[in-house]
């Protein structure tokens, strides 16, 4: 079983839809301008993003949290209504791996930071979205960890309980969040980080590409 990252792992976008979903939602609620300058977003999910934005920004808790479904339905909802603009590039042989996995039987799952009307726009639109069994996006969750732990649950949901599972993503963060998590992970250098630096994090396999899953196959 396989739980698959997917930002910088199965895709990369070249638009900023999503951005400006981010500023749009935080400056509706802060009623004044705000954007994620300063805010590290590779890695992080988009409740984390939104809360460290507002933190940034010295807007208190207790004025976003009640309002957080509400800045989530506008992010999804902008998504939705700007997909058009959306650029994403699906890398190298995902849709050939995905295949190669699903044919050997294997369950695929979206472990992902993004809210989940924003992801699954994402997957469609690369084609991807019917590859998977189930997805696990991030609504409920601030943290990646949360994101892992909670479909791994899913994932033992559909089938053994003591199937093996193995991450697949892109950044320190997804290495670290399967390490505590008790998952193997196979962490791709094709979003920002260079294969070194994903090798320093020590996980199961490190990568350049998916393309070298089908060479030397899973
Ligand atoms: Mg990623």
């Amino acid at each position: 079983m396989y739980l698959f990252d997917i930002d910088g792992t199965l895709l990369n976008a070249t638009d900023a839809v999503h951005y400006f979903a981010f500023c749009d939602a935080l400056t509706e609620l802060a009623g004044r301008s705000l954007n994620l300058d300063g805010v590290t977003a590779q890695g992080n999910v988009d409740n984390g993003i939104l809360r460290d934005a507002l933190a940034l920004a010295g807007v208190p808790d207790h004025q976003w949290r009640p309002r957080l479904p509400e800045m989530q339905q506008r992010m999804c909802a902008f998504v939705t209504r700007d997909q058009a603009d959306l650029r994403l590039q699906v890398l190298p042989q995902v849709p050939e791996v995905l295949d190669h996995l699903r044919a050997k039987g294997a369950i695929l799952g979206v472990a992902t930071g993004n809210l989940e009307g924003i992801g699954r726009v994402k997957l469609a639109h690369a084609g991807l979205l019917d590859r998977f069994h189930f997805g696990g996006y991030s609504n409920a969750h601030e943290f990646r960890h949360e994101v892992f732990k909670s479909a791994v649950e899913t994932a033992r949901s559909l089938t053994r309980a003591d199937a093996s599972i193995c991450v697949v993503g892109d950044t320190p963060a997804d290495v670290r969040a399967a390490h505590s998590n008790g998952l193997d992970i196979i962490a791709v250098a094709t979003g920002i980080f260079p294969l070194a630096t994903l090798q320093a994090e020590s996980p199961t396999r490190a990568v350049s590409s998916l393309a070298e899953l089908l060479i030397h196959p899973l």
